[in-house]
């Protein structure tokens, strides 16, 4: 396994696999790896020749007073654990050749930026969506894998990659849970004891809106009622927002009679966790 820093590197390596007729799986993510990019990566493994993995915490996607700076990095322990599972190529850019000083160039997908999660982190999605772009045009992959644990971001990222005719597959894996229902998140490990024990309040619930879609409750302002009761149980959790809305353009739903996706984020002490089901009537 190699660690590439330079873009134009990186660019290189990924044309010259493909003029050789090699497939190229990428996973994009931000470090301090988990099980649940460890799933994205397995998958890419087993589809494609080549699997890169782009290492990058995209300070574009970071409000002034979000967590860049203390966010989780550790390359060594994420590179023994990419060499395990067989990766190729760790692409791992500095911010600088990403964003060099006169950087002026962003992508916005319109409408789907702007609610759930883009409500409350203004620019958020606009520095995913760009950096996203600029990773494809880099790496040049074939597939590349996203979680459902970010729906928003995937939906985004789809949309983007078909509005602008970008030629890469899309693959939404599943959620990776903890034993305990918690979603893994490289925030997590923000969490003191009593927080983690409180974050569980996410799972549940997503549970208990699930079972009240299948006992017959059609009614998403009735649902979200009970998530806000849920959640205000729980000392150290307050909620964001909780949204049920069409999967597609995630616009809200008001009566539940076809899937649709229940997203969720709560604040939990300091840290901002989300989470998201598919609610079936
Ligand atoms: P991040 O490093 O947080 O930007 O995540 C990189 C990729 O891993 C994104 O596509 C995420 O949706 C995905 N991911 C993060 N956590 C999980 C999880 N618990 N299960 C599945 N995919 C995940």
């Amino acid at each position: 396994m190699k660690i590439i820093n330079n873009p134009k590197a990186m660019q290189a390596f990924s044309q010259n696999q493909r003029r050789q007729g090699k497939t190229i799986g990428f996973v994009p993510t931000m470090g301090a790896l988990h099980e649940g990019h460890l799933s994205l990566i397995r998958q890419a493994r087993q589809e494609n020749d080549i699997v890169i993995v782009s290492i990058f915490v995209n300070p574009a996607q970071f409000g002034p007073k979000e967590d860049l700076r203390k966010y989780p990095r550790n390359l060594r322990r994420d590179a023994k654990m990419c060499a395990k599972l067989g990766v190729d190529i760790i692409f791992n850019p500095d911010s600088k050749p990403m964003y060099p000083q006169n950087y002026k160039t962003y992508v916005a997908v319109e409408d789907l930026s702007w609610v759930l999660c883009g409500k409350f982190r203004p620019g958020h999605f606009r520095g995913v969506a760009t950096v996203v772009t600029k990773l494809f045009n880099i790496v040049s992959p074939d597939v590349s894998y996203f979680g459902q644990k970010d729906a928003q971001q995937a939906i985004i990222i789809k949309k983007m990659v078909e509005d602008l005719d970008i030629p890469v597959r899309i693959e939404v894996m599943p959620t990776v849970r903890a034993e305990d229902g918690l979603a893994l998140s490289s925030r997590n490990t923000y969490l003191n004891e009593a927080e983690r024990r409180d974050a569980l309040v996410l799972s549940q619930a997503l549970h208990i809106a699930e079972d009240l879609a299948q006992a017959g409750v059609r009614d998403s302002a009735k649902i979200i009622r009970c998530i806000k009761g849920c959640v205000r149980k729980r000392k150290t959790a307050r909620l964001e927002y909780a949204s049920i809305i069409d999967l597609d353009d995630l616009t809200p739903v008001k009566a539940i009679t076809e899937p649709c996706l229940l997203a969720l984020a709560v604040w939990i002490g300091k840290t901002r966790l989300i989470d998201n089901t598919i609610i079936r009537p």
